[in-house]
């Protein structure tokens, strides 16, 4: 047997076997062919494949989406067929001798361009479907399609590192665990796993070794181990283990229904963190006042392309439905760093984390910014909608925001279409300077939401997907939690509300700081949600100050002495 220890990114104990993944570089390059027919017949089976292939999603998607937002397959399946596109591809081969991958991915971007001239939104909008439909021609010709995330029963995927996009096309039953040789507990992978229960073991290291492909194994993701080949002794502890956290969590179901409220009576709201509508029977069942945050951008990580406005209405629409009239905040776009669709191109990055991403990505597209906007103005009258913003580092920011929601609103109006007017509008603070300028933006929107995944990461100086740098990466750090004291004084001060839906929102060494400080609600993966409320009810927050002081968020001595002092001494100077 042996042992790996790595660093626990989701709970839970799973047993498997080991399948190590290679991700193929999609790559089309240009090369000369002696027999186009070769490639002609090799563009015709893949066309064949990619139809039969559309025909299965359509047929699967009625039943998930309904059939009025299916039928965006129906078109993918015409512009296969289209006689211009083929022919342009035909000719491509057949004139230039040159591969069938690259004559595909030719013609398409011939035709997307001619499309993209055209001043009309839904042929501009067809310009995204012939990307999707080449990509997808492309992965047949290349004999790619889809192998990269479809799993046998029983696999414990491993990999070097691997990318949300990824993690998010898991299916399940298939995968019982993940283990990396990189990757950090904050990344957005990992906090996917977490949310889709998947047990995860990152930054194995090179203990994680391909010779291990095939062996029998056990992930405790509580504890971060591996163990490849193992013992008698072992599968019989890591079962108890199992079975005792069952039986943990079953007492714990007991909670559901209660309410977040310390011993002296303070109450709090607990809201869930979640990616998309897959999330949702987690919410239920770990019983969410909320959703605290929906990272919209998987949305955009799930698909070949930009999300249409249809496709975000329907998503968002049926979050909304779902939880009955409770608050949901949808954050919008945060693609970036580690969030990077194959259709978006942010170029070369030198530092990505502090690059184009998220809002800086938005204002450079208006198009996309829109389209997301219509599609949750739209879904507000569904229920009770909060659009949150991130990456914020100036009100100037949060006026240019408003200026694009006030024309997708004039716009909805000129149309006729209804939207909620009581949609709340929040900022995440998670730069350092969205703290410092606190008081200035809390006059400017509704709520503040606390993203300390990447407030950690800039006032820290820590990469956050560095495994290296994790022991830097304290959550309980002191300048982190001042900051979030400073942005929950200035939030209350103008009647706001202020949540944490960072991860250390779970950290249940920090709720009492939390609830001290005021935080109005934390929002945490679903499977945290019961541990926080247990944690919450066994709390007493009558002295605050000392809790405060407990946790370094207020000093020993006086603030209004150290005011004083400087005072005097600002007037001996002068005098
Ligand atoms: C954060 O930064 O804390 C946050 C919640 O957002 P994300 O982890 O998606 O960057
Ligand atoms: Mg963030």
């Amino acid at each position: 047997m042996e042992r790996i220890r790595g660093r626990a990114a989701s709970g839970g104990i799973a047993f498997g076997r080991l399948v190590f993944f290679q991700r193929e570089e999609e790559t089309v390059k240009k090369h000369r062919v002696v027999n186009p027919q070769i490639e002609l017949e090799r563009y015709e089976y893949a066309k064949k494949m990619a139809l039969e292939e559309i025909d299965g999603l359509y047929n699967r998607e009625i039943e998930h989406i309904g059939k009025d937002h299916a039928d965006i397959f129906l078109i993918h399946k015409m512009l296969v067929e289209d006689e211009d596109f083929v022919e342009m591809i035909q000719d491509i081969i057949l004139n230039e001798s040159c591969n069938a991958d690259y004559a595909v991915h030719l013609a398409a971007n011939q035709m997307a361009s001619l499309l993209g001239r055209i001043e009309d939104d839904y042929m501009r909008a067809r310009t995204l479907d012939i990307k999707d439909v080449s990509r997808r021609l492309i992965r047949h010709i290349q004999n790619k399609s889809e192998q990269s995330m479809k799993f046998n029963k029983r696999t414990i995927l491993c990999s070097m590192d691997i990318e949300p996009s990824e993690t998010t096309r898991l299916d399940k039953s298939c995968v019982k665990a993940i283990c990396t040789c990189y990757g950090t507990v904050n990344s957005h992978s990992s906090i996917l796993s977490r949310s889709m229960n998947i047990p995860s073991v990152v930054s194995l290291g090179k203990a994680l070794t391909e010779e291990y492909n095939g062996c029998e194994a056990v992930v405790d993701g509580y504890s971060g181990i591996l163990y490849v080949e193992p013992d008698e002794e072992t599968i019989r502890r890591m079962i108890k283990k199992r079975e005792e956290e069952g039986r943990k969590h079953e007492l714990l179901k007991r909670l559901r229904g209660r309410r977040n409220v310390t011993l002296d009576g303070i109450e709090i709201g607990v809201y869930a963190n979640i990616s998309g509508l897959m999330d949702m029977k987690y919410v239920e069942e770990n019983d969410a006042g909320g959703i605290g945050l929906l990272r919209s951008e998987f949305l955009y990580l799930q698909n070949d392309d930009y999300p249409d406005e249809e496709l975000q209405f329907y998503t968002y629409r049926r979050v909304l439905e779902k939880i009955n009239g409770k608050r949901v905040i949808v954050r919008t776009l945060d693609l970036g760093v580690d969030k990077n669709p194959d259709f978006y191109d942010v170029g070369e990055q030198q530092n990505p984390a502090m690059g184009m991403r998220s809002i800086r990505i938005c204002f450079e597209r208006p198009d996309v910014f829109k389209t997301q906007l219509r599609a949750l103005y739209r879904a507000s009258v569904y229920g009770n909608l909060a659009i949150l913003f991130p990456m914020i580092v100036d009100p100037d920011e949060i006026r240019k925001i408003k200026t694009i929601t006030k024309e997708v609103c004039n716009e909805l109006d000129s149309e006729g279409i209804p939207y909620s007017h009581s949609v709340e509008h929040g900022i995440m603070i998670e730069t350092p300077a969205s703290v410092m300028l606190s008081d200035e933006l809390a006059r400017e929107v509704d709520f503040f939401n606390v993203g300390t995944n990447d407030l950690e990461q800039y006032t820290l100086a820590v990469d956050r997907h560095d495994p290296r740098l994790e022991k830097y990466c304290r959550p309980d750090h002191i300048a982190i939690l001042r900051m979030i004291k400073i942005a929950a004084d200035s939030a209350h001060r103008y009647g706001k509300w202020i949540g944490v839906c960072g991860e250390i929102g779970g950290e249940l060494s920090l709720t009492e700081a939390f609830l001290a400080m005021g935080i109005d609600m934390l929002s945490v993966s679903p499977t945290n949600i019961l541990p926080l409320r247990r944690k919450i009810r066994s709390l007493d927050l009558s002295d605050k100050t000392a809790a405060l002081k407990r946790h370094g968020v207020l000093r020993d001595i006086d603030i209004d002495e150290v005011d004083k002092n400087s005072s005097e001494n600002r007037l001996k100077k002068h005098s």
